[in-house]
């Protein structure tokens, strides 16, 4: 694989992501299989983790739905081929009429607070609505999940379900599905099942469900040691559950999940050129082509991807640290142990497939990376790099000569 991408480098330049159909597949079909226990199961793919196109036309022939947290993911969704019905939109604070707007479409729509589900459904009772709850699990230490904290602005509070439940009765809306989702990984298979349980105990409430939806944070390993949620586990425990709820219930629902960063983080690659190779008094600096404008979340999170120099995989290991070109502290990574770097050599970031090309910026006035997708054994362009013309689109000039001479 380093030759090929070393190739895609050459053919399209650098910096660039690469992402790898096939891995993007295998994620899928390995949380298809875990819930094979399961008679209905819907995967949303998480537009927001990497919502270039044709991986959103990817994930349609693969079967999945959508999940989207703007009007814009939606539109997105639509042009890539998925029908409206295969789209839940599950934002947090937009307005009314953005809701209402996605709703027209035919779109599922996701309620996240008391003031608008009252007053989407007084407007539109008729309109099938989901509601996220919020189950305030949080487990102690640090090896948890939080399903939401108490202070999180994020669901409807199980505190408030007797509020909720006045705002269905008096507006007579059709609830259709309950959903909460963590927003942190899932270490701990019990805290989710114990959230789980508040979950179905929700769920007792409404008459006319047609689906339970987990959400995500699906835990993914991005350095050595790190622990990745176990999918056939929670499988086995979680559809078991789910069954027997539906057993209670009287009908057959779907269970349906709504991952990101477990479907794509592992198939991206960010590959990068070595610009520098700066030795001060105490580091040996790699400084790359790129910087936070492309890849933010070790500055913003934290995160520790793993780097490979794929020029010289087999070379010396040494210390360094990599850093990028913007003019602020872009620290990739202090003191790893790499495969010795020269000026020129190919850095290959793993696991920048969710949230980072989503997130780049033309911070700098740098042009975002082109995407490259690799399937079926070759390398398709899936988006250009940008150019001076993408930068300066939108912006309007003023011809301030002109006020000079009138002055
Ligand atoms: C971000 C998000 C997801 C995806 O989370 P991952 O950790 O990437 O799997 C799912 N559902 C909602 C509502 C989200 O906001």
């Amino acid at each position: 694989m380093n030759e090929q991408l070393l190739r895609i480098t050459e053919t399209f330049g650098s910096p660039v992501y690469v992402y790898d159909s096939e891995t993007i597949t295998r994620q899928y079909n390995r949380l298809t299989s875990a819930f094979s226990n399961v008679k209905s199961l819907k995967l949303n793919y998480a537009v927001k983790a990497l919502s270039n196109i044709s991986i959103l036309k990817l994930f349609n022939t693969l079967g999945s739905g959508l999940d989207t947290v703007s009007i814009q993911e939606v539109q997105l969704g639509l042009k890539a081929g998925f029908q409206p019905e295969d789209i839940i939109f599950t934002p947090n604070g937009v307005s009314l009429e953005e809701i209402e707007t996605v709703a027209k479409l035919g779109v599922q729509i996701n309620i996240d607070n008391l003031s608008i589900l009252e007053q989407f459904g007084t407007k539109h009772p008729e309109v099938p609505v989901c509601i996220r709850i919020n189950p305030h699990v949080m487990a102690g230490g640090n090896t948890n999940i939080s399903v939401g904290h108490i202070d999180s602005k994020f669901g409807i509070s199980i505190h408030q379900i007797p509020l909720l439940l006045r705002i269905v009765e008096n507006t007579n809306m059709n609830i259709n599905g309950i959903h909460m989702h963590t927003g942190s990984d899932i270490l701990d298979i019990d805290v989710f099942l114990y959230a789980s349980e508040i979950l179905f105990e929700t769920a007792k409430n409404f008459k006319d469900l047609e689906f339970i939806d987990f959400g995500s944070g699906f835990k993914v390993p991005y350095k050595e040691g790190d622990i990745e949620t176990n999918i056939e586990e929670l499988g086995e425990k979680l559809g078991q559950r789910f069954n027997d709820f539906c057993k209670a219930y009287g009908r057959d629902l779907t269970l349906a999940f709504e991952p990101g960063k477990f479907l794509v983080s592992e198939a991206g690659q960010f590959l990068v050129k070595v610009n520098v190779v700066k030795q001060t008094t105490s580091t040996v600096f790699a400084q790359v082509d790129s910087g936070f404008n492309h890849l933010i979340r070790p500055m913003l999170y934290g995160s520790q991807h793993q780097i490979v120099n794929i020029s010289n995989p087999e070379g010396r290991e040494r210390f360094y640290s990599v850093v990028g070109y913007i003019c602020e502290t872009d620290t990739f990574a202090n003191n790893r142990r790499i495969n010795e770097i020269n000026e020129g050599d190919i850095l290959a970031f793993k696991n920048a497939g969710a949230y980072c090309y989503s997130m780049a910026s033309n911070y700098n006035s740098r042009y975002r990376p082109a995407e490259v997708l690799w399937h079926n054994g070759e390398a398709h362009l899936i988006r250009q790099r940008e150019t001076l013309d993408d930068i300066l689109k939108n912006q309007v000039e003023i011809d301030f000569r002109i006020d000079a001479e009138l002055a």
